[in-house]
């Protein structure tokens, strides 16, 4: 962990959460208004719960988050959300590039950083997601495939500009699996180079989180490792106290 960056550790419920939802939201506000978190929190539900999480958790120290956003500002693209509404709801970050959007999507590095454009002029922070796949990492190109995710999917505007990037490589999201902490280490020392190289000094103090399987159990080996400065957690996001233990193992 990088002692100059505040690590954020964000929750992605994907399509999981109806309104009943929203009381393990409220479980995790009043556990961090009891005892306020050394990081940043955030909750990134579906689009249709942002206006009520907002609501609920007002006052409170969890920020909230969408999962993706539609590259134009406004217009005829129907089921679509801009950036601005999401931001009208409630919203202050956004996670672009997950590879759930990638893969069945066919989101490309160049529809990100469209997107990522999208959301800094929304006034979103945006959470950059990158990661191999299994055959990706087995042909001994994690790295390469990570770093040109990154060059590609982080437009110039983002200099100066508030931001994180997540390493998920695939093979990790959902499975139980995930890499060593070696593998992972090698990853966000990448990265890092990467954003240092790409944006100066600035790069040095973008959070890069780890995403794929974490909970309670490994998340405090995962943090502890160099250039780790957070999580992107899913599955065990959804329940207030699972993601506390993640929240507490920093
Ligand atoms: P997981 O998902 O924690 O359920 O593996 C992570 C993610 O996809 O962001």
């Amino acid at each position: 962990m990088q002692s100059t960056i505040t690590p954020l550790i964000a929750g992605n419920w994907k399509m999981n959460g109806l309104s009943a939802s929203l009381d393990e939201a409220a479980a995790l506000k009043e556990a961090l208004d009891q005892q306020p978190a050394a990081c940043r929190v955030a909750l990134c539900p579906p689009a249709t719960l942002i206006a009520q999480m907002a609501w609920r958790l007002k006052g409170g120290a969890v920020l909230i988050g969408a999962q993706d956003c539609h590259a134009a500002a406004e217009g005829a693209y129907t089921g679509s959300i801009s950036a601005a509404m999401l931001k009208d709801a409630g919203a202050g970050l956004v996670i672009l590039g997950h590879s759930e959007r990638r893969q069945g999507f066919g989101e490309t590095d160049a529809d990100v950083a469209a997107k990522v454009e999208a959301a800094l002029a929304a006034g979103l922070e945006p959470i950059v997601c990158v990661g191999e796949t299994l055959e990706e990492r087995d042909a001994g190109k994690a790295v390469e495939v990570v770093q040109r995710q990154v060059s590609g999917s982080l437009p110039d505007s983002l200099a100066g500009a508030a931001f994180s990037v997540a390493y998920e490589p695939v093979w990790a999201i959902g499975t139980g699996r995930t890499p060593t902490l070696e593998q992972i280490a090698e990853v966000h020392d990448a990265v890092r180079a990467t954003l240092e190289q790409r944006f100066g000094q600035h790069g040095s103090g973008i959070a890069i989180l780890y995403g794929g399987s974490v909970k309670p159990a490994n998340a405090a080996e995962i943090l502890k490792v160099s250039n780790v400065g957070g999580a992107l957690v899913g599955g065990a996001s959804l329940k207030a106290q699972d993601f506390l233990g993640i929240i507490r193992a920093l």
